[in-house]
């Protein structure tokens, strides 16, 4: 039989954008119920120090997250381990089913579900990650001063993180699969003249090479895509941003979106296309895509959805 399962509100997702969505509401008393996903913490349970957590120096990733989470409990928040397979914002009260079977329904709903780094799917790749790889120039960037790094993409993303990159590093190697970068003109012209950064065309990487003990990275074994030929860039940081791609499965044929499945939200306010359903966090936001950030706009949903529910009363 199916257990139903009815709160003023529902967050979904527990991250940092989740767990302060649940400690804003449950001071509200808005009793709410939070699901955490696959991922319970999101995505800073799989990083290490984090050391732009206002109020830590540093801070282990998991060890954080834990503390949001008892956080949220011990204000009141009912935290569940679920996943919600499937939502319905046609009506009201909105419905998701979890894939434990049970049937939540709910005034409101606060859509927490972040976003997730591509990779390139290298077995050397994952076996390296938070370990010399990562996906977050702004998070890992500090630890490479005076040393050397390479940035895998063409985008925004990517030359934006190889600029912000030299702040620390002694060099940046750009390597990218086509002859031409898909960032915007100004900000090739920034790459292209920073004496720092060089920029190897038409390659793909075919491992991330490195040490087993102590596990780092040591190069970037590369394959030229015209040629065939192979070469190995030395470097110590290998930072991959070929994009991200925000969960909004659930939700992409039912809310407005932007920047490619991003949810959009009114712009100064967490309230999405459908009255009563609010995004924060990564999910959300292309640009910024901080715990910090993400944390701040949970706090604004949460108070966003406290002021619709109290309309509707
Ligand atoms: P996430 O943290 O992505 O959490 C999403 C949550 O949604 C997860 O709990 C998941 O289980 C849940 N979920 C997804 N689908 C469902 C579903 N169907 N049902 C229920 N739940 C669901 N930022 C910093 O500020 N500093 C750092 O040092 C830093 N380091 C990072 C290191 C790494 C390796 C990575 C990957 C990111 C790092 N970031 C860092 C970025 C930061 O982690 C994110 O900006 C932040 O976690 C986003 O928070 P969020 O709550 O929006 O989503
Ligand atoms: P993006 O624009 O989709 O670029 C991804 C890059 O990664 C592309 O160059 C792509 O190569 C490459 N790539 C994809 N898969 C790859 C793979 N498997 N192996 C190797 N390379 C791969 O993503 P983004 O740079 O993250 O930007 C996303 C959006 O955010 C864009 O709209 C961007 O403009 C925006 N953004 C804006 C700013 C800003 O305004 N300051 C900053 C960051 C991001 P190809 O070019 O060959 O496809």
């Amino acid at each position: 039989m199916t257990a139903t399962k009815h709160t003023r509100l529902l967050i979904v997702g527990s991250g940092p954008a989740g767990y302060t969505a649940a400690v804003y509401a449950a001071r509200a008393m808005l009793e709410p119920v939070l699901v955490q996903g696959m991922q319970p913490g999101g995505q800073l349970t799989i990083t290490t120090d984090v050391e732009n957590w206002p109020g830590e120096t540093s801070i282990l990733g998991p060890d954080l997250m834990v503390r949001m989470e008892g956080h949220a409990r011990e204000m009141g928040a009912e935290v569940i381990t679920d996943t919600i397979t499937a939502l319905d914002l046609s009506n009201r009260p909105f419905t998701a089913t979890g894939d434990s079977g049970t049937l939540y329904t709910a005034d409101a709903v606060i859509l927490a579900t972040g976003a997730q780094a591509r990779w390139l799917g290298l077995p050397s790749e994952e076996k390296f990650k938070g370990f010399g790889v990562s996906a977050c120039a702004t998070c890992d960037g500090f630890f490479y001063r005076g040393k050397e790094i390479v940035v895998v993409g063409g985008g925004n993303t990517a030359v934006e993180e190889a600029l912000f990159l030299t702040n620390f590093a002694s060099k940046v190697t750009l390597v990218h699969r086509r002859d031409s970068l898909r960032a915007e003109k100004i900000m090739q012209d920034r790459l292209f003249k920073h004496p720092k950064i060089s920029v190897i065309w038409d390659s793909e990487v075919v491992q991330v090479e490195g040490t087993e003990m102590p596990l780092g990275v040591t190069g970037a074994r590369l394959r030229n895509l015209k040629t065939g030929a192979e070469q190995v860039v030395p470097c110590d940081g290998f930072f991959v941003a070929i994009g991200h791609a925000p969960a909004s499965e659930l939700v992409k044929d039912q809310l407005k979106l932007h920047s490619g499945n991003y949810v959009w939200v009114e712009p100064g306010s967490t309230r999405t296309s459908i009255e009563g359903v609010f995004a924060a966090g990564d999910l959300t936001d292309h640009t910024y895509r901080q715990a910090v950030t993400s944390a701040g706009m949970g706090c604004m949903a949460a108070l966003d959805a406290e002021h619709w529910l109290a309309a509707q009363a």
